[in-house]
């Protein structure tokens, strides 16, 4: 098994998950082949749906009630500067997505519900959810708990707040998609996440632990433990689906509520902030509005890592709008930051590679287009396991991160 053990972290923010509801406004990024639905100065409901993407057939929706205002530039959670539409919200938002009963679904009615409701997956990538759902055959589908980076415990306190209602949905799907089995996957040694999900399983759901190893929730990783095979570019070559837990969350509220994709939970934490919490937000949120419930920060001189200490991005303002797959932000005191040093060709980042690139190649050749081609950068996965072991501090991860672009 490839995979590295990491500091643990995660207990600094587990406790009740706050909610912040109130953004005087929520921004909205605006994406390659992006058709606004909506025109300056238009009233709209939470959940009206604002901007469609015409490739990929998913939409955005309004996660506050108020007015659309002009298209501005906002810093996004890669730290660029770039378009977004804003919602100034009015606060007459009521309690509109209650529980309903639903009749039997089928597969094309499940796939349009997840569709209309814009659900993406929110285990990092973004991915629409209906394409990975709209398959011949999935014989199996394994829901990702893992949540493998440090820090992070969105997902942990999903699952203890929220299982019934996963259990729920994945009933359904089960019934729908005729499968043969779910497998629950958590990392071992987690007792509240196995006491919360036993009592749910039997021979069709079950609970599978994973070794406490990173990148252990990568896919690729999940299916060689779990079903002992590996695929070429998407498990659904084997008849398996992965979807991160809150995912399966979104698609319960979508399923049964008939709410799309407005609300997320984000884990804010770290040494430089007083109260490392988890905060149930509003998609679109400017990130500085949380900082108050999370206690301030206690150092002036703090860094920003919008995502986990190992995928995340570095990111130069608190000002930055939060995405719909954006899971924790980072805050850690300056002080503690090292700068890098020469490379002293240890092999270590190669060496722990799971895709078995050379990232001190790439490094070294990073203006050499036929050079990284050969190299294959494409397969990186974005781990961060080369920068996390090299000794000498490199951020090789973001060396590779720009080889892929210049390949691309
Ligand atoms: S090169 Fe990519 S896949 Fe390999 S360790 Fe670095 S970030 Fe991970
Ligand atoms: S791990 Fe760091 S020091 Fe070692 S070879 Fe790679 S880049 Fe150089």
């Amino acid at each position: 098994m490839i995979g590295i053990k990491l500091p643990k972290f995660k207990q600094i923010s587990i406790n009740e998950i706050k909610e912040y509801v109130n953004p005087k406004s929520v921004y909205f990024e605006i994406k390659e082949n992006d058709e606004i639905l909506v025109k300056e100065n238009d009233t709209v409901e939470i959940g009206t749906p604002i901007i469609k993407n015409t490739k990929k057939e998913t939409f955005i929706h309004s996660s506050v009630s108020g007015k659309v205002k002009k298209i501005t530039k906002k810093i996004n959670s890669l730290n660029i500067e770039t378009d977004f539409l804003e919602i100034e919200n009015n606060f007459k938002e009521k309690d509109i997505f209650k529980k309903q009963k639903i009749s039997k679904l089928d597969k094309k009615e499940f796939i349009e519900i997840l569709k209309q409701n814009g659900i993406v997956g929110l285990g990092g990538a973004g991915f629409p959810t209906y394409k990975k759902y709209d398959n011949v055959e999935i014989k199996t589908l394994i829901i990702n708990a893992v949540e493998c980076e440090p820090y992070i415990t969105a997902d942990y306190m999903l699952t203890v707040n929220y299982i019934k209602e996963v259990i729920e949905v994945l009933n359904l799907i089960l019934e729908i998609f005729n499968m043969e089995e779910i497998f629950i996957a958590i990392k071992t040694h987690n007792q509240l996440l196995k006491d919360k999900i036993i009592p749910f399983t039997n021979n069709k759901i079950k609970l599978i632990e994973v070794p406490n190893l990173y990148p252990m929730g990568w896919e690729k990783s999940l299916v060689r433990y779990i079903k002992h095979t590996d695929y070429k570019k998407l498990p659904i070559e084997k008849g398996i689906v992965i979807s991160n837990i809150s995912t399966i969350y979104s698609i319960y509220e979508a399923v049964y509520c008939n709410k799309p994709l407005i609300e997320k939970i984000i884990t804010v934490t770290g040494n430089a902030i007083n109260k490392p919490t988890n905060i149930k937000i509003r998609i679109g949120t400017p990130f500085n509005e949380l900082i108050k419930i999370c206690g301030n920060y206690n150092t002036d001189s703090v860094s920003l890592v919008a995502g986990g200490p190992m995928m995340g991005n570095s990111i130069s303002t608190d000002q930055f709008i939060i995405p719909n797959n954006l899971n924790c932000v980072l805050i850690l005191n300056e002080q503690h930051e090292l700068k890098p040093i020469t490379c002293l060709r240890c092999g270590k980042c190669s060496d722990n590679c799971p895709v078995k690139i050379s990232p001190v190649l790439v490094k070294d050749n990073i203006n050499n287009k036929s050079e990284l081609q050969r190299l294959d950068v494409n397969r990186c996965i974005g781990c961060g396991i080369c920068s996390y072991v090299c000794p000498s501090k490199i951020n090789l991860r973001e060396y590779v991160q720009e080889a892929k672009k210049k390949v691309k």
